[in-house]
């Protein structure tokens, strides 16, 4: 039986990709870093200093040392900050209202380390998410697209993977979440194309929350019903 669904939270909860793409942006053209336009988009997921170690590795060949990393991740925040409107995904709410009818429980799984952004999914979905229900980067050592982020969601649940479903918007997402062993659905909420999420294993996919708001209960439903009856 399903018991939880574990929601990624950028371009899943909140509409922040064409902030964090920005504020990525400007940091490395701050510091001379090779960016190419969709890398954002494709390393959504992997955690700051993971991105900052891609960043070094195509301009240098070689990782950042950790004060880079505290630095740069700390300007790529302030940056973040200032452009983030807090606006949410279109539909995200009916989602989430759909899931709490169906009595299951609600974890987010990010690899973001955004204190603002963090503290604000608490306020903004009271009664749904709490400082207790996510994992965020300060919770793993790895991260995406390496499947720890959900094991980890798992045990704080206390759910097997076969109980719970995952909504994720990018590959190495989705990647992480299958790697876990967790039915997961692909919202393309970005500019990737849809065959670089299903490559990466979803299982279903849809183009915005209002389709999957439609679809959860039926989801649930037909992940409930043994399939060799
Ligand atoms: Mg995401």
């Amino acid at each position: 039986m399903i018991k939880a669904v574990l929601f990624d939270m950028d371009g899943v909860i909140y509409d922040s990709l064409p902030s964090h793409v920005r504020a990525w942006s400007e940091m490395a053209q701050k510091y001379d870093l090779v960016l190419a336009p969709n890398d954002i988009y494709l390393w959504e997921g992997r955690i700051g200093s993971s991105i900052i170690n891609k960043l070094y590795q195509a301009t240098y060949g070689h990782d950042a040392t950790q004060q880079e990393i505290n630095d740069l991740y700390a300007e790529k925040a302030r940056l973040f900050s200032k452009y983030f409107n807090g606006q949410i995904i279109e539909g995200i709410r009916d989602v989430l209202e759909n899931v709490k009818k169906l009595n299951l429980d609600m974890l987010i799984v990010t690899g973001s380390g955004q204190h603002g952004l963090i503290d604000k999914v608490t306020a903004d979905f009271d009664g749904y998410f709490n400082r207790t229900k996510m994992i965020t980067s300060f919770d793993v050592k790895v991260g995406k697209p390496h499947p720890e982020p959900y094991l980890t969601a798992l045990r704080k649940a206390g759910v097997e993977a076969c109980e719970a479903i995952v909504v994720e918007n990018a590959p190495l997402g989705v990647q992480s979440a299958v790697a876990a062993g967790i039915y997961t659905i692909a919202v393309n909420t970005g500019p990737l194309p849809d065959d670089m999420l299903f490559e990466a294993g979803a299982d279903v996919l849809y183009h915005d929350m209002p389709s999957l708001a439609n679809h959860i209960a039926h989801i649930v439903e037909y992940l409930n019903t043994p399939q060799d009856a």
